[in-house]
């Protein structure tokens, strides 16, 4: 037991491995003697999250890092591994007795399963006379904030985005948000649990780390990178797979190296402070924040969607087909559209995808082949490196016409003029279909039979046809 009982805090992190900007770990440093930090890896939300062994593997790099940089300010790092989210609540109380902490901090998760689990932690230190405290941090706006005239929440994206605007300019926006910590005192533990090592045995990791270095210097020189340049051209070039043409932060935002404030403070400082007027790049990939906003306040407003169900209810009887062969085909990026199978590889190797081809695969897999925009969901998580609950389902349900704000049911990407469009030369589908690398450019949308690629798996104006008439079918039914 460490002495001076009571004069510490203890900070939880989870998505937020950062020390500037970072509410919980901030307000910890300036409220407490000293503080100490835990990590908890939780074995029964890895698995029913899905989450990406790249994704895991970043998690385990940003925590080498945050061991490190911690250290330095005198926090320690207790890492904690459990097998279900039920034994959190007194796992974090021992420790928290133990190394003298009245209080726990952390900042605010908004999946239903993760509420519901910070809830239970509250319950349980509330009832053995701790305290607790919640920051918002994830999101610019917190959840609940941005409403309508009759209080209600948004459903479409343009009026969220009118309100969000108004109410973010009145924000005080701290240049790059909060400070880096320094803590006062009391930087020892007197048991810091498992090792790195010790915490991921026997997990399932990929190591992505020459695509995505990790630690927050990282994400800050990406973003510093992004907002020198590339963000003036953002509108025009945003939807072309084969340019470096979006920051490329998700990854980062998700783990919390970077917040979304710091996004925008970068995103408006090199606009010279100016929200709707300047540089149309600058404003348009402001509202991509706002998308990562309204997603994370769907989640909170309508849980339904952390139930495995559509937001509008009665999508839920669509006849979505149940083809084990043509969803693998899918994931292996063998379909025979080119560019469907371009981004599905690109999956495969990087763990990541231009957002232009998630919307196209997404379709293609519910609009073309009809199958159930879960699996799709599922199978992202999976794979991403950036997986996010609230902005996975969030772009699955749009791309199915079963969420908030959908693309209407009629409204189907076909993905050989998405290709024609948005990678006019084949450049994206050379690099990650070599069996087309010599097929003319005129024809790389739609090739003729080529030796080791599969032709079309199915007709894409026939399942086009089909799929309307079976939404307008339910529609007229509800
Ligand atoms: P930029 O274009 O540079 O945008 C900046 C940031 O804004 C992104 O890093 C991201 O945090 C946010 N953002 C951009 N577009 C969206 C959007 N449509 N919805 C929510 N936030 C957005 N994004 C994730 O972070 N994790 C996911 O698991 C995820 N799954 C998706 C699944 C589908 C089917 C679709 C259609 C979209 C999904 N997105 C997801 C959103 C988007 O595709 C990615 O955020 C984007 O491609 C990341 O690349 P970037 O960092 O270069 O984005």
């Amino acid at each position: 037991m460490v002495s001076s009982e009571n004069q510490r805090i203890l900070v939880w992190l989870r998505n937020d491995m950062r020390l500037r900007d970072n509410p919980a770990l901030y307000n910890a440093a300036e409220a407490g003697e000293g503080v100490v930090a835990v990590y908890v890896l939780c074995e029964d939300f890895i698995e029913r999250h899905s989450t990406a062994p790249s994704r895991l593997d970043f998690i385990r790099r940003h925590l080498r890092q945050m061991q490190t940089d911690l250290a330095e300010r005198n926090i320690p790092l207790v890492l904690l591994r459990v097998r279900r989210a039920g034994e959190i609540p007194h796992q974090l109380l021992s420790l928290s007795r133990r190394e003298g902490c009245h209080s726990l901090y952390f900042n605010a998760e908004y999946p239903l399963d993760e509420l519901n689990r910070d809830r239970a932690v509250a319950e349980y230190f509330h009832d053995h006379d701790r305290h607790y405290k919640r920051f918002h941090d994830r999101v610019i706006l917190p959840p609940g904030k941005v409403r309508n005239g009759q209080g209600e929440p948004y459903q479409v994206f343009t009026a969220f985005k009118r309100r969000w605007i108004q109410m973010a300019r009145e924000l005080p926006m701290v240049p790059h948000g909060l400070p880096a910590v320094q803590p006062k005192a009391l930087g020892q533990v007197s048991d810091a649990g498992m090792t790195l090592d010790s915490l991921f045995r026997g997990v399932h990791l990929k190591d992505l780390s020459a695509l995505w270095p990790a630690g927050e210097e990282e994400a800050l020189s990406r973003l510093a990178e992004f907002a020198d340049g590339p963000i003036r051209d953002y509108k025009s070039k945003r939807d072309l797979p084969a340019e470096a043409a979006t920051s490329t932060l998700s990854p980062y935002l998700a783990v919390g190296s970077l917040s979304p404030r710091q996004c925008l403070t970068a995103a408006l400082s090199a606009n010279e402070g100016r929200w709707d007027e300047g540089s149309e790049g600058v404003t348009t990939w402001i509202s991509e924040l706002v998308w990562r906003d309204f997603y994370q306040h769907v989640t909170v407003d309508f849980p339904v969607v952390c139930k495995h169900k559509p937001l509008q209810g009665h999508t839920d009887a669509f006849p979505w087909r149940d083809d084990e062969e043509d969803f693998n085909r899918w994931r292996r990026g063998e379909t025979g559209i080119p560019i469907v199978d371009a981004a599905m590889r690109q999956l495969l190797d990087t763990g990541w995808m231009h957002n232009r081809l998630r919307m196209i695969v997404a379709m293609f897999l519910t609009k073309n082949l009809r199958i159930d925009w879960r699996l799709g969901e599922r199978w992202f998580m999976s794979q991403l490196i950036d997986g996010d609950f609230a902005a996975n389902n969030g772009g699955w349900q749009w791309s199915a016409s079963t969420g908030t704000d959908a693309a209407p049911y009629f409204r189907i990407f076909n993905p050989v003029t998405q290709s024609e469009r948005f990678d006019p030369d084949g450049r994206f589908i050379r690099k990650y279909v070599p069996e087309l690398a010599r097929v003319s450019t005129r024809q790389i949308h739609q090739p003729p039979p080529v030796p080791g690629y599969p032709a079309p798996m199915v007709d894409l104006k026939a399942s086009r046809k089909e799929t309307i008439a079976l939404f307008q079918q339910l529609n007229g039914s509800s």
